[in-house]
């Protein structure tokens, strides 16, 4: 096996993608380079073309090309309820598994101080405002159930308060621990609908 050079580096770089060890990235690497040269060449300008070109929704911050995503831009949808959640892929997961026609915040992280992500990394001055003006009348706080998703909860719930806005919490079946992103479609419906203001 080659120390160094560009076959070991795309092995490496492949090995940052979730669930894939060296194993599976030196075969994927071997079939890109040697079987699918041209698909390999595809996925290359796809790539740097997404990372050009998509940014931030200047109103939900999930991840869009446009400056709305197409949940803002949709008019059909319902402002008066707003998802909050930690990522872009569990808005993905939400819109799947469940019937919800409301707006998102996509705080693209948790709170957690020793990595430095405070509340103005997950961008609660936006969502204060969106909440000072008045439309907002029932926010879901659909966070990871974890410490670090529960204490941004309990964060957000505080701005819900202050500006009297209705915040409810995923119903049990969202196990503790558990990330949105790997619960099945069925529980994470369940929850949806269970969802329980928060006292
Ligand atoms: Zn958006």
């Amino acid at each position: 096996m080659q120390k160094k050079g560009l076959l070991r580096d795309v092995i490496q770089h492949l090995c940052c993608l979730p669930g894939v060890g060296p194993k599976t990235a030196q075969r994927m690497a071997f079939q890109l380079l040697q079987r699918n040269r041209d698909n390999a060449k595809a996925l290359a300008d796809i790539l740097l073309k997404a990372l050009a070109e998509i940014g931030h929704c200047q109103q939900c911050r999930t991840l869009t090309e446009n400056t709305l995503c197409e949940i803002c831009a949709d008019p059909s949808r319902d402002t008066t309820t707003v998802c909050v959640v930690e990522s872009p892929a569990d808005v993905w997961t939400i819109e799947q598994a469940t019937l919800f026609k409301g707006h998102y915040f996509v705080l693209n992280g948790h709170l957690s101080p020793l990595d430095g992500i405070g509340p103005d990394e997950l961008g609660l001055d936006e969502l204060e405002h969106l909440l000072a003006k008045g439309d907002v009348k029932e926010l879901i706080l659909a966070t990871n159930s974890t410490l670090e998703g529960d204490a941004t909860a309990y964060v957000i719930n505080e701005l819900a308060i202050k500006h009297k806005v209705e915040a409810s919490r995923l119903a049990s079946g969202v196990p503790m621990g558990g990330e949105l992103e790997y619960i099945d479609r069925g529980t994470l419906s369940h929850a949806f609908k269970g969802r329980r203001k928060i006292e």
